[in-house]
């Protein structure tokens, strides 16, 4: 069926419509770091739109008032159109790869984009008049898709919307491949190129269902990432960059959801305070003041495993949590802490170094905000003596518990 009436251009047009309008709209709703895999998405369905907006470029598709578009010969939109699908399935990989936070260069990008369609251009070229054309094109999509399914796989851990990607892509890659082998083993007659080129409605249809199960599936997809960006805001301390208050308690009770008892205790609990700040802020000002707890909480994220929970619980005051960590484990981190924080080398911008006294708690049972309280008390109290001297690390008692 010719596409030459209104009805069928409009079954064209509004579903790539509302599909674009959708992501533009999340791209304003997004934050900056979203933008770059919005982008390519939008870019790869623009050229969605142009691979079969070509098909009516050609002579006789929109009938005689519109001659003036009759602008491409049946080969030309042929090879256009589907250099066109390959250059979009490439766009919409690179918005996929933006995802998986991997971040590579500008010239990356463009070889990323422009390789695969070069290279199927010069074997279209050369096969366009031979009966393998066909087959050479599944065939390309195949890799191209292929190459997409890797891509999306490891984002089916962060993002549900790439589960409907992934099952788009298996159904795809089976009608390609399909394609792709019956083509090889008994190509058909050389396409000639008298007529218009055109697709069947059914092909139609089925190319917008797909390209919009993509597109709805990476709205998902970004709306997961900005949804899981504020709640990642929401807990952390802008400063220093360790979890806020309302962060800890989250997610140690959540490490207590996951985590096994076997892993999980004893474990230990830190509450820490900087010696004497208050007279670094009035000797050296606030901004060297705010740059010595980045320093110390840079240190401390150095030293903590990947289970550490560490917080800034106020002003100069941390909390870390160490699951599966006796006490004497714990006080030999707490040594390590010092003594890199001793060995650090001054510069002219922080010319002291920084000392801090810690209230220091084994427990083995954690698993409501009542029991966290209890412990934050006791390991509280002693800091509270480990103060009246400074530089010290006490341990709770028995009898704080
Ligand atoms: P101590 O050894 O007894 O802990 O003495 P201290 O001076 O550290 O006393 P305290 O813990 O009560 O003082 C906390 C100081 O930390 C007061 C406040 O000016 C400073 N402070 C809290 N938050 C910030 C911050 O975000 N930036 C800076 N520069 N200073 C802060
Ligand atoms: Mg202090
Ligand atoms: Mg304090």
């Amino acid at each position: 069926m010719l596409l030459n009436d209104p009805v069928t251009l409009l079954f064209i047009i509004i579903p790539f419509g509302f599909m674009t309008t959708l992501m533009l709209c999340l791209s304003y709703v997004g934050s900056s770091r979203h933008r770059a895999p919005l982008h390519w998405w939008i870019a790869g369905d623009l050229v969605l739109a142009a691979y079969r907006a070509v098909d009516l470029l050609q002579p006789g598709v929109l009938g005689p008032e519109h001659a003036w578009l009759d602008m491409l010969s049946p080969q030309t939109a042929f090879l256009a159109n589907t250099c066109g699908l390959l250059l979009a399935i490439a766009c919409h990989s690179l918005a996929l790869h933006q995802l998986c936070d991997r971040h590579r260069s500008v010239a990356w990008h463009l070889r990323t984009l422009l390789a695969p369609v070069l290279l199927y251009g010069i074997g279209a070229g050369v096969l366009l008049h031979n009966g393998l054309m066909l087959a050479w094109f599944f065939l390309f999509c195949v890799v191209s898709i292929g190459l997409q399914f890797c891509i999306t796989w490891p984002l089916r851990r962060r993002f549900r919307g790439a589960w409907a990607l992934l099952a788009g892509h298996v159904a795809l890659l089976i009608f390609h491949a399909h394609s792709a082998v019956t083509l090889a083993l008994q190509p058909p007659p050389a396409l000639d190129f008298t007529e218009p080129d055109m697709f069947s409605l059914p092909a139609l249809a089925m190319d917008f269902m797909v390209s919009f199960l993509f597109t709805l599936s990476f709205a998902l997809m970004l709306q997961e990432q900005l949804r899981r960006q504020v709640v990642q805001l929401s807990i952390t301390d802008t400063l220093t960059g360790a979890l806020n208050r309302r962060g800890a308690v989250s997610t140690i009770l959540e490490q207590e959801r996951r985590q096994h008892a076997a892993r999980r205790y004893p474990l230990s609990v830190a509450m820490i305070d900087l010696d004497n700040f208050k007279q670094i802020n009035d000797q050296y000002g606030h901004a060297v003041g705010d740059m010595a707890l980045q320093m110390f909480a840079s240190t401390v994220t150095r030293l903590t495993r990947k289970d550490d929970v560490f917080v800034r619980w106020g002003g100069e005051e941390f909390l870390l949590v160490f699951p599966g960590t006796d006490i004497q484990q714990a006080q030999g981190f707490m040594a390590r802490l010092r003594e890199t924080l001793d060995t650090q080398q001054r510069t002219p911008s922080l010319p002291f170094s920084i000392g801090f006294s810690a209230g220091l708690a084994q427990t083995s049972v954690m698993n409501s905000r009542e029991d966290f309280e209890a412990l934050l008390r006791s390991v509280d109290k002693a800091l509270y003596r480990a103060k009246r001297v400074r530089g010290r690390v006490e341990v709770v008692e028995a009898v704080d518990l």
